[in-house]
């Protein structure tokens, strides 16, 4: 592949050509960048790509955009396209897993032995398959998440970092974020560009979910109850989404734990009520990492998974997420075992998969210690958690799994290959930061959304994407973390 130096950098990182990069001479026009940070920021504001801000979470008083990439990044069409086919692929396997309680106990039980926020979900979930599911409608809203591996050979290759199956973020804001860097490129000069910003509304495709699962739920006047957060910077992400049901006649109300603690019951048909409304569906953007729970929490989450109010994710859904059950489905023979009769869908679901490596007690988990203390830069060490910045790195890898590697605690993690995707030049903007040129790494994340009713799939299909861009200096991503950007893909 013919290649050039980036020299706008100083990382002295390769830049394939064929990527298409933003041109040197564009990225060095000071005068230039000047005033397109300006116009990005005023732009973004205008089209809605808002936050609240750190001072001021619980408040609209005065808002900012959210930080974002001056440039669209090159994202070459044929991954983009085989991410998006991939998808209600995944949507199936996601929620086969999730009916798959065998499975489940099989693949979690050594993680639910020493990791207890997985021990406790764990708990829920055998609750409720012992008492017996209330609710025959499933509706899943996930994200795939890729990165674009450059190969020891050139050619890149779409990988999957993670599924997100439980408060995926941003399909509100991405649907916003197109419009922004279409018109960058305008004033930017490259007005050719715009078409190959891709339209995009994640939003619109995850409220038709909601809206048809609220349908089947079948009551007026039940409402949708969004399970948020104390600290609500993210609002205008959910209010998309929010709105788009509210187009529709369907009522929301947002509500925390809190309030589903202190008003919340269930009657003796096991619906549920919160405030004396009656909640069709509860969709959880909160509840996915220990630190939202306190014991009155796991209370109120056991009162809704009994409930007979669609949960987005159910306890099941959730588990299914799991990074041990991404682990697990890599296993030779496991994806035939979900999909006997669909040898093309095990293959497209395959064809993503970096190696992933167990660390349960026995010879296979010794092999996996041996392997990533060996070369501890070539992976990715992940604990049962969301939400970006757990992850453990390069000589951090070493440092814990020397500590655990002789005792059941390591059975917590599971080891991934890293990928390494091609780094690109940009310029991240982020309120407070002076804008900067960075070297930065990107993630292709794809929204999809599927209901069921009993065992018929009546909605299947993939609801659109959100790039998000972080400098190549982090190793963890996130948005919500503080890391990571949003962006949109330029096809190439
Ligand atoms: P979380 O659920 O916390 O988002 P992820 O698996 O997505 O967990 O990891 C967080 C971030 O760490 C990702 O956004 C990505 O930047 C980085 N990361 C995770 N796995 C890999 C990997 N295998 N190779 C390279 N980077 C990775
Ligand atoms: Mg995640
Ligand atoms: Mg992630």
């Amino acid at each position: 592949m013919e290649q050039e130096w980036c020299w706008s950098c100083t990382c002295s990182l390769l830049i394939p050509m064929a990527s298409k990069p933003v041109p040197e001479d564009l990225l060095m026009n000071g005068a230039l960048i000047k005033d397109l940070e300006v116009v990005a920021k005023d732009v973004a504001l205008l089209k809605g790509v808002l936050m609240r801000t750190k001072e001021t979470p619980n408040s609209s008083e005065v808002v900012t955009y959210a930080p974002f990439t001056l440039f669209p990044s090159p994202v070459p069409r044929v991954l983009y396209n085989q991410a998006l086919a991939v998808q209600t692929h995944f949507n199936l396997l996601v929620d086969k897993i999730s009916q798959d309680s065998k499975f489940l106990h099989e693949t979690l039980a050594s993680t639910v032995k020493v990791d207890d926020f997985t021990a406790r979900l764990f708990r829920i979930y055998t609750h409720v398959l012992e008492e017996g599911r209330s609710q025959p409608i499933v509706l899943g809203l996930n994200r795939s998440d890729y990165m674009l591996d450059q190969g020891a050979d050139g050619n890149m290759s779409l990988k999957q970092i993670e599924i997100n199956t439980i408060a995926a973020s941003f399909g509100g804001l991405s649907s916003q974020t197109p419009d922004v860097h279409r018109h960058i490129l305008k004033v930017a000069g490259r007005p050719e560009e715009q078409k190959l910003v891709m339209d995009n509304n994640p939003a619109a495709g995850l409220a038709k979910a909601m809206a048809m699962a609220w349908k089947l739920y079948g009551s007026e006047r039940a409402v949708v109850m969004f399970l948020v957060e104390d600290n609500q910077i993210n609002i205008y992400d959910h209010r998309y989404v929010e709105n788009e049901l509210w187009t529709r006649n369907i009522p929301v109300i947002r509500r925390r734990f809190e309030d589903v603690c202190k008003t919340g019951l269930l009657d003796q048909d096991k619906k549920l009520f919160v405030d004396g409304q009656e909640v069709a569906i509860v969709y959880f953007r909160h509840g996915y990492i220990p630190q939202n729970y306190n014991e009155q929490n796991w209370e109120a989450r056991l009162m809704m998974e009994r409930s007979k109010a669609v949960k987005c994710p159910d306890i099941s859904t959730h588990l299914a997420g799991t990074k041990k059950v991404q682990q697990e489905l890599t296993r030779p023979g496991v994806l035939e075992n979900f999909f006997p009769d669909d040898p093309e869908a095990v293959a497209q679901i395959r064809a993503t998969f970096a190696g992933q490596y167990s660390l349960d007690m026995g010879e296979e988990g010794d092999k996996t210690v041996a392997m990533a203390l060996a070369n501890p830069d070539q992976f990715v060490l992940k604990p049962q958690r969301e939400g970006g910045g757990n992850n453990l790195y390069g000589a951090d890898i070493c440092q814990v799994l020397s500590e655990v590697r002789s005792s059941s605690k390591r059975m917590a993690y599971i080891l991934m290959e890293k990928v390494q995707p091609e780094p690109v030049c940009n310029y991240l903007l982020r309120r407070g930061s002076p804008l900067k040129l960075c070297t930065c790494l990107s993630e292709l994340g794809i929204f999809g959304a599927y209901v069921r009713q009993g065992t018929d799939m009546v909605l299947n299909e993939t609801a659109g994407h959100l790039l998000r861009t972080k400098s190549a200096e982090h190793s963890d991503g996130g948005v919500a973390a503080g890391v990571a950007v949003l962006d949109n893909p330029l096809l190439v």
